[in-house]
């Protein structure tokens, strides 16, 4: 059965059902004042009468706050406020866009969804601009702080440890970036530690106008004041400053606090873990990461 077919794709009150079920996992949450579970369902309210519908509309999903005393529905704050297109329109219109590998056009969401082509536009243009804000929007594109910091995780394969050997060179090495507006991490196994190497993948991640931090590390230096990104700070941890005194703004916290999850994640499976798999532990530790808090899990009660 396609999910085309769900109830809710069709049905309004079962479309407010569905996105009050997934926006609202502790209870309605008022737009209002903020109050999580006080507010009651007000049934069987109708709009105006009007001409097209001399006894108006029943309007689904509306609740009424018992603390604030106003009324709400799950629409209030979302993309869904900004039309008056019914629920199960957009639930249908944003499947077909997140659901086609190369996305769907306005004209053709305008003939499947019966929707006029303005409509279909205007549908198309507000879900992809959300697409951006989720996870297509580069790290760091408000001009906030993103936090850069570099892992060594197991054993690189066919390199074996020198006698001497300092630092991580005969491990596998992984690239992590954190958002510390957003929350959202991103982790990036790669070869080498090398300039040549960080500094693009920074610039496919990161926004010009963000401020980056690092570490003291020589590969970081020369990448601020506009040269590759707005701002570049760093802290000296080879002098044991984690947290720039003069500026509280100055630490890698975030991305360190990043690492020790998945370093006690990984105990025990990354020394068996080989790098062609790297990746997918990285991304399902971003993934966990970057929902924890959607989730309503944080890292205190994550063991
Ligand atoms: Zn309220």
């Amino acid at each position: 059965m396609s999910v085309l077919s769900a109830k809710y794709m069709h049905d309004e009150a079962a479309a407010f059902a569905h996105v009050e079920a997934m926006l609202w996992a502790d209870g309605p949450v008022c737009p209002h004042c903020g109050v999580v579970d006080r507010a009651y369902r007000l049934e069987g309210v109708r709009t105006k009468p009007s001409k097209k519908n001399p006894e108006g509309k029943e309007r689904h999903g509306l609740w009424k706050c018992r603390e604030c005393r106003k009324q709400f529905t799950v629409r209030k704050g979302t993309i869904f406020e900004e039309s008056h297109l019914p629920l199960h329109l957009w639930l249908q219109a944003i499947h077909l866009m997140v659901s086609s590998k190369k996305g769907i056009s306005s004209h053709q969401l305008h003939r499947v969804l019966g929707i006029t082509y303005k409509s279909a536009w205007f549908l198309t243009h507000r879900i992809r601009e959300c697409m951006r804000d989720g996870a297509l929007a580069g790290f760091g594109g408000n001009g906030g702080i993103v936090d850069v910091d570099e892992t060594f995780i197991g054993k690189e394969p066919g390199v074996t440890k020198a006698k001497n050997a300092r630092g991580g060179s005969h491990k596998m090495k992984m690239l992590t970036l954190v958002d510390r507006d957003t929350k959202r991490a991103k982790s990036i196994v790669v070869d080498e530690l090398r300039k040549s190497t960080l500094i693009p993948i920074l610039q496919e991640n990161i926004a010009r106008e963000a401020y980056v931090m690092t570490d003291e590390a020589r590969q970081y230096q020369g990448i601020g004041a506009g040269r590759v990104f707005e701002a570049h700070g760093w802290t000296n941890h080879s002098a044991g400053e984690y947290v720039n005194l003069e500026d509280r703004e100055m630490h890698t916290n975030t991305v360190e606090g990043f690492y020790s999850i998945f370093k006690r994640g990984m105990k025990g499976v990354y020394q068996h873990c080989g790098k062609q798999h790297l990746h997918r532990y990285a991304a399902e530790f971003d993934f966990r990461y970057n929902n924890r808090i959607a989730n309503g899990v944080d890292d205190a009660e994550r063991s």
